[in-house]
């Protein structure tokens, strides 16, 4: 099975496309809740851990570059 991996960073892609058109994410936060940064548009949402897990698609590009652990 696949985890979501992801860390402060990370450009990920959301499920739900943002109003600006971009589906890309910056995670500038990170925490109890995470703050993501919308790529195209630069404005950003603080929102529940689960609910981003829920609606994270993938990680697009990782600060670091890990593979199998
Ligand atoms: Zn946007």
């Amino acid at each position: 099975m696949e985890r979501k991996i992801f860390q402060l960073g990370d450009i990920v892609q959301m499920k739900k496309q943002h109003p600006c058109g971009s589906n890309e994410m910056e995670i500038i936060r990170m925490g109890m809740d995470i703050r993501i940064k919308c790529v195209g548009c630069k404005h950003s949402v603080l929102i529940p851990r689960a609910k981003f897990e829920k609606n994270m698609k993938k990680v697009l590009r990782s600060t670091e570059d890990l593979s199998e652990s």
